[in-house]
C-alpha cells in the first residue's frame, strides 16, 4: 500500500466509509443493542465491534459519520475529482456497499423537494456547468446499465447491447451507439436522469430483477477548448488567416467523471430464493471481485491492472491509473444483524488504500 502523503496523487484511490443513519425499524428492532460500529471521524477512524469485549480499529481517508450532510459528502468524495476532470483528467467516483446503506441516496439524490439533499452526481454538474463556458466547451452524458454482462442504455431503452471499443494506442474507451446527450442546463440535466431511471426500471421490471442487481453508470464528458494557446501561436507567427481560425477554438482539452452506483454487495443465496438467479449472484460476484483486483493493483502500484476479467473493469479501463482519480465510498448500515456484511464491505474498503 500507500502512505496518507499520497492522498493527492493520481492513480490512488481515495476511500471515504460513510455511515446510514438507523431507520424506522432498526430504531425500534434494534433498540436495545448498540450500533455494530462507532465512528471517530477527527481521527479518521471507525471501530467494529465484533462481541460486547472486541473491537477492530481501522483507518480511511474520511469518516463520515449518520450526521455528514451530503453538501460535505460531496465534498470529501467527489469534488476534488471533479476539479480534475474540468483541468482535462479522467476521474471515477463509485460507491459499493450492502443494498440498503445509502449508495444511491449519496449519488443520484436528485433533491427537488429540499436541495440540502442533492447528491453527488446533482452536485458534480452543478460545478461543472459553473466553470465550463457554454460557448466554446460542452458538456454530454451517457447513463448506463450495465446487468449480467449485457450493457444497457438508460437514455434509448431499445439499445440493450452496447459494445466496448478500446483505442489500442491511447486505451481510450469508446461506446459506439451510446446515447450522448449534450447539456446546456441543470433544468434538462435533472429531466435527462428521471429519464433514465424511468427506463431502468421499466427496464428491470421486464427482466424481473432489482435495480440493486445492476450496476448504473453516469458518464459526463467535459470538452473545454483551450483558446489562448493558439491565439498567440498564430500572432507570433504573423499569420492573420489562422488569427482568424484561432478565433474558433481548436485545441480541445478533454476530461471524463464517470459516477458508478454499484450492484449490491451483499451475497446473494444462491438458492435463488429471494428472486435472484444463480446467474445473477455469478455475474455481480464476478465483477464486484474484479474492480477489488483492479482497486488493489491500483493501491499497490503494481503495473499490472488485470481490467479484462470483467466488463465493469473494462468499461473503467481508462479511468484507473495514470493520470486519473478514483474515489470510492463504501456504504454501512449500523444495525448489529449485518456485522457480517459491514465486516465484508469495510475489507473491501481497507484493501482499496
Ligand atoms: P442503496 O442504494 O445502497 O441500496 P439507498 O440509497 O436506496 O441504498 O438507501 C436506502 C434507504 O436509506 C433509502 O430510503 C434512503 O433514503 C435512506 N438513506 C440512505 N442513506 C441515508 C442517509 N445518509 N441519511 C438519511 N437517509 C438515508
Ligand atoms: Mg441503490
Amino acid at each position: 500500500g500507500t502512505t496518507k502523503d499520497d492522498a493527492a496523487v493520481p492513480g490512488r484511490v481515495r476511500v471515504a466509509v460513510r455511515l446510514r443513519p438507523r431507520n424506522a425499524e432498526e430504531l425500534v428492532a434494534d433498540a436495545d443493542f448498540a450500533d455494530c460500529v462507532e465512528l471517530q471521524p477527527e481521527f479518521k477512524r471507525l471501530k467494529l465491534r465484533k462481541n460486547n469485549w472486541d473491537t477492530d480499529t481501522y483507518e480511511f481517508d474520511e469518516v463520515l459519520t449518520e450526521f455528514a450532510s451530503q453538501k460535505r459528502v460531496y465534498e470529501v468524495v467527489a469534488k476534488p475529482v471533479v476539479e480534475s476532470v474540468l483541468d482535462g483528467y479522467n476521474g471515477t467516483v463509485m460507491a459499493y456497499g450492502q443494498t440498503g446503506t445509502g449508495k444511491t441516496y449519496t449519488l443520484g439524490r436528485l433533491g427537488e423537494e429540499d436541495t440540502a439533499d442533492r447528491g453527488i452526481i446533482v452536485r458534480a454538474m452543478e460545478d461543472i456547468l459553473a466553470d465550463v463556458s457554454l460557448e466554446t466547451d460542452s458538456v454530454s452524458v451517457s447513463y448506463l446499465q450495465l446487468y449480467m454482462e449485457s450493457l444497457q442504455d438508460l437514455l434509448d431503452p431499445t439499445n440493450d447491447n452496447i459494445s466496448i471499443v478500446e483505442d489500442p494506442k491511447s486505451g481510450d474507451i469508446s461506446l459506439p451507439g451510446a446515447t450522448l446527450v449534450e447539456i446546456r442546463d441543470q433544468r434538462s440535466f435533472l429531466e435527462l436522469l428521471r429519464l433514465g431511471e424511468a427506463h431502468r426500471y421499466a427496464a428491470n421490471t421486464r427482466l424481473n430483477t432489482e435495480s440493486s442487481r445492476s450496476h448504473a453508470l453516469l458518464m459526463v464528458h467535459v470538452k473545454r477548448s483551450v483558446k489562448g494557446r493558439d491565439l498567440a501561436h498564430s500572432i507570433q507567427n504573423g499569420n492573420t488567416t489562422n488569427l482568424a481560425k484561432s478565433l474558433r477554438p481548436t485545441l480541445v482539452r478533454k476530461g471524463k467523471l464517470v459516477v458508478v452506483d454499484l450492484a449490491g454487495s451483499e451475497r446473494i443465496d444462491k438458492s435463488g430464493s429471494e428472486g435472484h438467479t444463480l446467474e445473477e449472484a455469478k455475474s455481480i460476484n464476478l465483477s464486484l471481485s474484479a474492480l477489488g483486483k483492479c482497486i488493489n493493483a491500483l493501491a499497490e502500484n503494481s503495473a499490472h491492472v488485470p481490467v479484462r476479467d470483467s466488463k465493469l473493469t473494462r468499461l473503467l479501463r481508462d479511468s484507473f491509473g495514470g493520470t486519473a482519480r478514483t474515489s470510492l465510498v463504501i456504504t454501512i448500515g449500523p444495525s448489529p444483524r449485518h456485522r457480517g456484511e459491514t465486516t465484508s464491505t469495510i475489507m473491501f474498503g481497507q484493501r482499496a488504500m
